[in-house]
């Protein structure tokens, strides 16, 4: 097989040259990365986990109208994306106090919020992505207000989704990020929602036990990560219901 010409490679994922203009490949690593890279390890199938549940998600979110990247899964681990310019911010939004936010306010974490907060970190991995604000966005020209607005309206529109998906199979959404980037359409450009959806950059905490089912199982050396991602998955329906990978094939008599 040609070498496919690789375009960007990220901490946890890798992008590759797609097979028609304006597409990229999107490959899952099971790299992952805390504070900034200063945490590392490999997690045996992370990566799969987190093409699915993205894609998942993604496909949901083109069923009810909120424009994505997402254009279909090509194996285990690599999903078939629109190319688009990355808007370099990250988009966190808030429905439980928790994580930097927490530390920031002094707000105990699994405090509800008394309404969506969003927040916006510029992406800069060398300052460590600091929290920005409109005005810096619009004056350093990373995004227009029209931009913004357009943003806020996608992220609004990702939170009630995802907190219903949520809430059906009992764990609460407490904060997650998204990053946006912009496609051409026509003459005109529209922002729509790209990277992931996934564990790794959501908090999910278990309705009934308040187990973390999401990135601080490793930020915070809580357990085993993927089996934490693999009940978010079987929960989705994602998973056969034994969630059990070991299990072989069965004969067939
Ligand atoms: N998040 C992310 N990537 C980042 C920073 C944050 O996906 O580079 C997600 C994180 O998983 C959480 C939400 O954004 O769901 C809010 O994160 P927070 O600002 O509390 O940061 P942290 O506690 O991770 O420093």
């Amino acid at each position: 097989m040609a070498r496919r010409r690789l375009v960007y490679e990220g901490k946890a994922k890798i992008l590759y040259e797609g097979p028609e203009p304006g597409t990229l490949i999107q490959y899952f690593k099971d790299d992952a990365t805390a504070f900034n890279a200063k945490k590392k390890a490999v997690i045996d199938g992370k990566g799969v986990l987190n093409n699915r549940i993205s894609e998942h998600i993604m496909t949901a979110l083109t069923g009810i109208g909120v424009p994505n990247h997402f254009i279909r899964r090509l194996n285990m681990r690599e999903q078939l994306i629109r190319a688009c310019e990355i808007i370099p911010l990250e988009i966190i939004v808030r429905n439980i106090a928790a994580g930097s936010l927490s530390k920031r306010l002094g707000i105990e974490e699994g405090t509800p919020l008394p309404r969506p907060i969003i927040e916006f970190c510029y992406k800069d991995d060398k300052l460590g992505d600091p929290l920005v604000t409109e005005e810096h966005i619009i004056a350093f020209n990373w995004a227009s207000q029209q931009d913004i607005d357009d943003i806020i309206v996608l992220a609004l529109r990702v939170n009630d989704f995802l907190s219903g998906l949520f809430t059906g199979v009992g764990i609460k959404l407490v904060d997650f990020k998204i990053e946006c980037g912009r496609v051409d359409e026509g003459d005109f450009q529209r922002i729509i929602v790209a990277d992931e959806i996934s564990p790794d950059s959501c908090r999910l905490w278990d309705m009934k036990t308040g187990q973390k089912l999401d990135k601080d199982v490793f930020r915070r050396d809580l357990g085993n990560l993927a089996d934490a991602y693999s009940e978010v998955a079987r929960r989705l329906g994602i998973l056969p219901e034994s969630g059990n990978k070991k299990a072989g094939p069965k004969l067939v008599r």
